[in-house]
């Protein structure tokens, strides 16, 4: 198995504060792999980092086999390299249509994107009902389905999610790893960021776990979900 994402030794500060010291994980073609950790642990952090957004202080980055430890935002996006960010920031004002629309920015041929919005609309049907309503008036879950969305209009190769459950009923978190599922099927490797372990666990084929900047625990879905550690730490009774 070839991959996809090569993080090695990545580190990075915030003025004194490190958050990353020497991250290392990989993504294989066709994998979904988690990253779970507590708040603080430096998953945002990870994510921003590969999209170019956050610059590291030493480590290397290697994505499709090419050096991106220094690429731009933008340049990621065209090399297939998409993130579904916290909190979704969707655009309230706009209709559901306008947020995917929005997700084309990157891709030059209007009929690609009229393409891709009906694939979108596709893999997540609730979206094509609410076409035309404003994205401030979706619920929480429909949020992120439309940041999922519109992630997936620049035809992702990679796509990373930073805690798409977050603020989510349990119900509505199925759905959204039902959707993440779908995506991974089609053929897109995912990077899930994720605080609920139990969840990710189920989606992922492999997972990593982060305790203040370092991978502490790594292995197979279910050998994490059977880790003493991970069950006492993040999964419960
Ligand atoms: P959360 O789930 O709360 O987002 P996380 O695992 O994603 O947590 P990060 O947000 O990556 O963790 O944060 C890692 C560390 O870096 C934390 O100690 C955090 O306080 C610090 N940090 C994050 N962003 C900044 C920033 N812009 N300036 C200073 N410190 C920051």
């Amino acid at each position: 198995m070839t991959n996809v994402l090569e993080v090695e030794d990545l580190r990075v500060n915030y003025g004194k504060v490190e958050a990353l010291k020497g991250l290392t994980i990989t993504v294989g073609d066709g994998e979904t792999v988690s990253l779970l950790g507590n708040n603080g642990a430096g998953k945002s952090t990870t994510v921003s980092t590969i999209s170019g957004v956050v610059r590291p202080v030493s480590g290397r980055i290697t994505a499709f086999g090419e050096d991106i430890t220094h690429a731009k935002p933008w340049d990621l996006v065209e090399r297939g390299i998409v993130q579904v960010p916290e909190g979704r920031r969707i655009f309230s004002r706009l209709t559901v249509h306008e947020n995917l629309q929005i997700g084309g920015y990157a891709v030059k041929d209007g009929k690609k994107i009229d393409e891709r919005i009906a694939e979108v609309y596709d893999l997540l049907p609730r979206l094509a009902e609410r076409r035309n309503q404003q994205g401030g008036t979706l619920s929480g879950g429909e949020q992120q389905m439309l940041a999922i969305g519109r992630a997936m209009i620049a035809a992702p190769r990679l796509l990373m999610l930073d805690e798409p459950s977050m603020g989510l009923a349990p119900l509505m978190v199925a759905q959204v790893m039902d959707v993440v599922r779908s995506i991974n099927e089609r053929g897109t490797a995912v990077l899930l960021i994720e605080q609920n372990a139990r969840s990710a666990l189920k989606v992922a084929s492999r997972g990593y776990v982060l305790d203040s900047g370092v991978v502490s625990i790594e292995g197979s879905a279910e050998e994490l979900s059977q880790d003493p550690r991970v069950v006492e730490a993040y999964l419960g009774k």
